[in-house]
């Protein structure tokens, strides 16, 4: 993470951090450069993650296929900037520079980061990640999920929280085993196991065993919307309101982030004028 550290050195030597912010912004991209496109937010936990727009290059997991390794793809720079401009209103950066780069780490968001920028500036966002697609987060950092969503079975803890969750009734018909002494609770993966469905609470319901027998065809979308209030379920009717608050928690921790490294350092110094 010093890597924060040498850009808002890049930074403090600028005139104004938030004319060059809204000068990025409004900024149309080079027709006769190539760019990536690039997203740097935070999961439903506050942790920073990159996304960006990429292509498949091979398997993770050669064996079970779950999980694929993707690269960042080259863009059509026009499109990206209709649709995050002009369609989604969360707006872009366009990084031809050093400098543009520093602003857009520090600040987060979408970017269109130009092909050689990219690849000197920050290889790590564009080389291949393991990733695995899920229905209710679309694709997911590989190595940010723990080991037990790898496991088809939910464990004993794992299993109460969903009950739990859903108030030990069936999600679909709302029975519980306590009023009706024929109803058995099952766990379900929303998205099916045997198609790249993971163990994780976000894709897992509460159903009773006449319910989850009757599912057909097995896979219904549906079943998400009704989770979605008691999980970080991203609402795609809304994706600004919530870009815009993960944007916040993106700069507050790229700023605690920041300052770490800055006692860090200033210890070292500390220490090496000691000695
Ligand atoms: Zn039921």
């Amino acid at each position: 993470m010093r890597v924060y550290i040498k850009y808002k050195n890049c930074i403090d030597s600028m005139e104004s951090f938030e004319a060059k912010i809204l000068d990025l912004a409004c900024k149309e991209p080079n027709y006769n450069n190539q760019y990536y496109a690039i997203t740097f937010t935070t999961d439903p936990n506050g942790e920073v993650i990159r996304s960006c727009y990429s292509h498949f290059v091979g398997w993770h997991d050669p064996d079970e296929k779950k999980v694929e390794l993707r690269a960042a793809s080259l863009v059509r720079a026009d499109r990206f900037v209709e649709i995050w401009r002009d369609i989604s209103g969360e707006g872009c950066f366009i990084v031809d520079t050093v400098q543009d780069v520093a602003i857009f780490l520090l600040f987060g968001g979408h970017a269109l980061v130009e092909k050689t920028v990219a690849e000197i500036e920050i290889p790590e966002a564009i080389e291949p990640h393991p990733v695995i697609w899920t229905e209710f987060g679309g694709f997911i950092d590989y190595l940010s999920l723990p080991e037990e969503v790898f496991n088809r079975a939910p464990s004993r803890k794992q299993r109460m929280k969903i009950f739990e969750r859903d108030d030990f009734r069936c999600r679909i018909c709302g029975r519980r085993p306590s009023d009706y002494t024929d109803i058995e609770l099952h766990i379900h993966h929303i998205q099916p196991w045997a198609k790249g469905g993971i163990t994780k609470n976000e894709n897992l319901i509460t159903l009773c065993q006449t319910y989850h027998k009757g599912l057909d065809p097995h896979y219904n979308p549906k079943l998400f919307d009704l989770i979605a209030s008691s999980e970080n379920i991203t609402n795609l009717q809304q994706p600004s309101k919530d870009y815009w608050s993960r944007i916040q928690q993106y700069r507050n921790k790229i700023t605690e982030i920041i300052s770490n490294e800055e006692d860090v350092t200033t210890k070292k110094k500390q220490r090496n004028r000691k000695k």
